[in-house]
């Protein structure tokens, strides 16, 4: 099997696997650490929660919300005094089911009309758990010992080894498939994080030691948290078009820059007229292709989106020489790359012959387009020097660049 697809595979299942094998081992060895006041167990999952639930609305991730307070319910449940089928059914069955409907759903925020109607559905269900087992026990008892005949026999095999009835360890076999081919299908890391607090939640009684679920609660609040700050810090600092860090990143590393480096400035050349020719969506489509050919510079540059068609490049312990060296080659790459866009054609009535009128086509046509770029390249020459002032005069030399003809790299004087 190919690499990728292997870790394609893999990568989803490493954190709840982390996160329960930490919390496995932790518990199984807790007596040779100093005991735990009970209260944490009491009051941690109920405050990380709520620290969950506070995130979640403040940064309107509104999956995230609806998986915390599901969560929320549950451990609330065995203040019910259902028996304890009723509530496996409830925790394996009807918790992972409506993970799956929540990861289905597309982010539409929590407090519009969609939203709310979505919160009122996760909402109802205790209630009508509640109200199902108080008026129609006889009812509960049938849906939780029924047994079902004509299971397959591999299928029987297997059923030996779970630890529920028959009924329940199909659901929970559905179930687990579906999380599964929810987050292969999605792939983002908010179907991942939801995906490993489900698993974690979900293994709590399952691990049988003390405070199992307690601490795996907790442990999924956490990383549901962090994800939230994680991500939105990287929309803070990252470019979404082109994926590349923005102004925002570079002027924090500039700071921290060493005592040699050098600062490339660069813009496409022409890029107004280039939009007003072929439109904003191809210029954006150019833009992406820029950007993942000066991500392939060589001698450790690392680049940034300044801004618009501006991108610059910072070559730290290197001097401008040798960075000019790397430069030319992305703007060579650039200028040589002939870039496919797909454009959709009417036929023209009055030339087109009659065969291509009456099917009336609309004729996909291929183009390329090529686009060049200008740069200016400037290094600290002086220990008082700023990393500003070096990229000050970057962009005085871009401007060199542009006046000399485009298409072209120009270094520093200074
Ligand atoms: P020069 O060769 O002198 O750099 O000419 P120019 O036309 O590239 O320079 P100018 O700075 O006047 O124009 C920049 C253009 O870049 C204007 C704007 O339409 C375009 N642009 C900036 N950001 C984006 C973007 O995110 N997407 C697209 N499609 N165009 C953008
Ligand atoms: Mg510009
Ligand atoms: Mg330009």
């Amino acid at each position: 099997m190919p690499r990728q697809l292997i870790l394609t595979l893999i990568s989803p299942l490493l954190m709840p696997a982390v996160i329960i094998g930490g919390i496995y081992f932790s518990l199984a060895n807790l007596h040779q650490l100093p005991a735990i006041p009970n209260q944490v167990w009491q009051i941690g999952p109920h405050l990380s929660l709520a620290l969950l639930l506070l995130l979640s609305l403040v940064f309107n991730r509104s999956r995230l919300f609806y998986v915390t307070i599901l969560v929320t319910l549950l451990t609330g449940i065995p203040s019910l005094a259902f028996p304890e089928t009723y509530i496996n059914l409830i925790m394996f069955g009807l918790f992972p089911a409506n993970v799956i409907l929540i990861l289905g759903y597309q982010e539409r925020g929590i407090f519009t009309s969609i939203g709310l109607w979505r919160l009122a559905f996760i909402l109802l269900q205790p209630a009508g758990l509640y109200a199902l087992w108080h008026f129609d026990p006889a009812l509960v008892q049938t849906l939780i010992t029924t047994d079902i005949a004509n299971i397959p026999e591999p299928i029987q095999d297997l059923l030996v080894y779970s630890p529920f009835n028959p009924l329940l360890s199909i659901i929970l076999g559905l179930n687990g498939l579906a999380l599964l081919i929810s987050v292969y299908w999605q792939r983002s890391s908010t179907a991942r994080v939801i995906f490993t607090a489900t698993i974690a939640v979900l293994a709590g009684p399952l691990l049988q030691i003390d405070n199992a679920s307690d601490a795996l609660i907790m442990a999924s609040a956490m990383w549901m948290a962090f994800t939230i700050l994680r991500d939105s810090h990287q929309m803070a600092y990252l470019d979404e078009l082109t994926g590349l860090p923005q102004r925002r990143a570079l002027n924090e590393n500039l700071l921290i820059l060493g005592r040699k480096f050098s600062i490339a400035m660069l813009d496409i050349d022409h890029f107004k007229k280039f939009n007003d020719k072929h439109g904003h969506d191809v210029g954006d489509q150019v833009l992406q292709m820029v950007s993942r050919k000066l991500r392939q510079v060589r001698g450790s540059g690392k680049v940034y989106r300044y801004g618009g068609e501006e991108f610059s490049i910072v070559f730290p312990g290197r001097e401008m020489h040798d960075a000019s060296f790397f430069l030319e080659e992305v703007r060579k790459s650039i200028q040589d790359y002939e870039m496919v866009i797909r454009q959709i054609k009417r036929p023209d009535t009055e030339k087109s012959d009659h065969a291509e009128r009456v099917r009336g086509s609309y004729r996909a046509a291929k183009e390329t387009v090529s686009v060049t770029i200008s740069i200016g390249v400037a290094q600290k020459s002086s220990r008082a020097e700023t990393a500003e002032t070096v990229l000050k005069k970057a962009d005085v030399a871009l401007y060199k660049a542009k006046k000399a003809g485009r298409n072209q790299l120009q270094q520093s004087d200074d």
